[in-house]
């Protein structure tokens, strides 16, 4: 609970008149609040532009902009309360007050006590505002995360499979929709049992990892990776042409066998990766696509792996 003592607490008082500006500035002061006053609703703005201000109290009636006008342009633009006053013959309601987002109203001749009183009601209910705000806050950002949890593959920090054909889904059919080109590569590391068999299974994540990283690297921000089972990835790249894919895999191939891995001090170890590649043929469905991939990746097994493939 955030307890504001009244000194940290500013009140701008708002009323042409002057003597009853004053006299309620005066009583204000005396309750041990930090007061300012403003003889117009363009005065007012021109303090609230320039200090921060919890809460505005204002008469109604005043020449050139009004108080409910003021009280609109308030709760638009600043992050403060407004306490309505108006006379007896007022042609202003209550519910007026309220709909252009007053806290609170109160009649002229003015008591000083009841005023008081409205002033903690509207401070405590600006203090639950905060604390419901922070607590949405609060929410909004586990509730983010959690999203991103759910998508997410926690070792490598590319996204898990379950994303991958939620996110094909969608590609497939903005692809159909506008007519553009889609790209899949599906990329399985060589003998990668061997290397868990050899280092272990610690070291293999550290690869798969690396991998990771790696591959996120090198991909253009509408490109999304996959990690699509335990050692095997998927890229979609909308807007590709399988030229451009198998470009982009054969380039990724050579990144990744390049990289230097050090399972044991001393011991410099590389990886390769094999890589299936292929476009989207309109109108197929998102099993054959993936299918086509997989007949690739698997030539280039047969082919003595480190190789992409395009089918
Ligand atoms: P190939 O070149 O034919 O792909 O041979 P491979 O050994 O990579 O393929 P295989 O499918 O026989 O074995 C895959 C291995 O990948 C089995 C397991 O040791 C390893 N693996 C799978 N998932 C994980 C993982 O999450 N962590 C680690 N460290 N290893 C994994
Ligand atoms: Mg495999
Ligand atoms: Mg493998």
């Amino acid at each position: 609970m955030i307890h504001q003592k009244n000194k940290d607490t500013h009140i701008l008082i708002v009323d042409d008149d002057p003597s009853l500006r004053e006299i309620m500035h005066e009583f204000v002061t005396m309750s041990g609040y930090r007061t300012s006053k403003a003889d117009s609703a363009a005065t007012a703005l021109k303090l609230l532009g320039n200090n921060s201000i919890e809460i505005v109290i204002t008469d109604i009636t005043m020449p050139g902009m009004n108080g409910l006008e003021l009280t609109d342009l308030i709760k638009k633009n600043y992050d403060a309360h407004v306490i309505v006053m108006t006379g007896f013959n007022y042609d202003h309601t209550y519910e007026e007050a309220v709909g252009k987002g007053a806290s609170d109203f109160i009649t002229k001749p003015v008591r000083f006590k009841e005023l008081l009183l409205r002033i903690k009601r509207v401070l405590k209910e600006r203090q639950m505002d905060r604390e419901r705000n922070a607590m949405l806050m609060l929410l909004f950002g586990m509730m983010a995360e959690l999203e991103k949890l759910a998508i997410t593959d926690g070792l490598t920090d590319l996204y898990n499979s379950r994303h991958f054909y939620s996110r094909m889904e969608l590609e497939v059919n903005r692809s159909c929709r506008y007519n553009n080109a889609l790209s899949l590569i599906l990329l399985d590391i060589d003998h990668f049992k061997k290397y868990n068999d050899t280092y272990g299974h610690v070291y293999g994540d550290k690869v798969l990892a690396r991998i990771g990283q790696l591959i996120k690297q090198s991909l253009r921000s509408m490109d999304s990776a996959y990690r699509y089972g335990g050692e095997e990835f998927t890229i979609l790249l909308p807007e590709t042409v399988g030229d451009e894919a198998y470009a982009v895999a054969d380039r990724l191939r050579k990144i990744i066998s390049s990289e230097i891995f050090t399972p044991e001090p001393g011991k410099a170890v590389s990886i390769t990766i094999s890589a299936g590649v292929t476009q989207y043929h309109p109108g197929e469905t998102l099993k054959e696509f993936v299918e086509r991939a997989d007949k690739a990746l698997y030539q280039s097994k047969d082919n003595g792996r480190n190789a992409a493939t395009f089918l």
